[in-house]
């Protein structure tokens, strides 16, 4: 059985049936209707950075690779199409090369180009949708191929369409960006704002600088970035947080900062909530919390998906006993018969 360990960012010891690539949308569904035919579990990866097999996967595991990047200018607009195989930063690098600017703040987020409309990427105030023209895809069941407009993508925080009414229902082809000539750079975020006579070249350094300053690499150390997504929260609950806790960082979720105070929603960064619980730093066997940011979970290596689930099971019943709070994992958890929830 083919090993998935390197398949995921994560790293551990899993196995499935079988590994696959393809290239293009024949391929893929050639393979696809083989595996559907013998009934086996089917799940389709692009960098594995944001997948975690906890388990040995009983099927076969399709790894997107479907290349190319073309483009095209208007007066107002770059518009770029990109096969969903391509590498994200490396995508990046190049419109940085290009001048094709907006990209800028989420360099060096790993993983696919096809992943990126799935949880709606984000970083230092950036959200990969804001760039989003059309995604192109095929519906598995039928072959079909759609184009689905930004709308119809239904974007939210680390949320889209895609893991909902078409989740697990087709695969991204394409995804194609319209980029506006001109735009106000988004340097509100901390260390990015310090920067002096910020250009798209300086926020792109910066944002690399800070990351590796934070984050671990995962060709170093095992991880999928953060683990669990932020939560938002209705005004009261933080105002009662806020009651007992010197300065709980949070932000006003943009969008309702025009309701009345009550109906607001307010984001609190788990990584604030993970600490207070007390599990910065902390070891379970091979798993630890990062002491630099408690919001990503690492493989020390050998860690297992044992492990790895009795730690984010921990860290969700803490942070609700504390603060009652239901923290929602950000990575894709896998069993042995595909996604599993905790
Ligand atoms: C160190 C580190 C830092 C990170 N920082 C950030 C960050 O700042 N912001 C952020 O938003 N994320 C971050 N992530 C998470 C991750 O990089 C993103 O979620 C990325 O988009 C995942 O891409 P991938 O190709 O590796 O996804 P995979 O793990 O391969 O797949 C993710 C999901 O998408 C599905 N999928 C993948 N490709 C396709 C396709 N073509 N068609 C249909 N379904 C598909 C898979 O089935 C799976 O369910 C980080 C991860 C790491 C390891």
């Amino acid at each position: 059985m083919p090993s998935l360990q390197t398949y995921s960012t994560f790293g551990l010891a899993a196995y499935c049936d079988s590994i696959q690539s393809f290239t293009d949308v024949a391929s893929f569904l050639s393979v696809f209707n083989t595996s559907k035919n013998d009934k086996n579990a089917i799940y389709i990866l692009g960098g594995g950075s944001n997948s975690i097999f906890t388990n040995d996967f009983d099927g076969t595991v399709l790894v997107n690779e479907i290349k190319g990047i073309s483009h095209f200018d208007t007066e107002a607009h770059h518009y770029l199409r990109v096969g969903a195989g391509e590498n994200w930063h490396d995508f990046v690098t190049l419109c940085m090369k290009e001048k094709w600017y907006g990209f800028e703040n989420l360099a060096l987020i790993p993983g696919s180009v096809g992943a990126c409309p799935i949880q709606n990427i984000g970083a230092y105030g950036v959200e990969v949708n804001r760039l989003i023209d059309k995604v192109e895809c095929v519906f598995l069941e039928a072959g079909e191929q759609v184009l689905l407009s930004n709308e119809d993508c239904q974007f939210g925080y680390r949320d889209s369409v895609f893991k909902h009414a078409l989740a697990n229902k087709v695969l991204i082809t394409h995804v194609n960006f319209k980029l506006p000539k001109h735009y106000e750079l988004e340097t509100s975020y901390g260390e990015l704002a310090a920067l002096s006579e910020p250009t798209p070249e300086k926020v792109y350094s910066k944002v690399i600088e800070i990351r590796k300053s934070k984050l671990p690499n995962p060709d170093e150390l095992g991880n999928a970035g953060s683990f669990f997504k932020n939560p938002v929260v209705p005004k009261a609950l933080y105002e009662a947080i806020a009651q007992k806790y010197d300065s709980v960082p949070h932000f006003v979720v943009s969008g309702s900062t025009e309701l009345p105070a009550l109906q607001q929603q307010i984001k609190i960064p788990a990584a604030w909530l993970i600490d207070q619980a007390g599990f910065k730093g902390k070891t379970l066997n091979k798993v630890r919390c990062h002491p630099t940011q408690p919001l990503v979970l690492t493989n020390l290596g050998g860690a297992t998906g044992g492990d790895v689930i009795t730690m984010a099971k921990d860290i969700i019943a803490s942070v609700q006993g504390k603060f009652g709070i239901q923290l929602e994992p950000e990575v894709r958890l896998l069993g042995s018969k595909g996604l599993i929830s905790l």
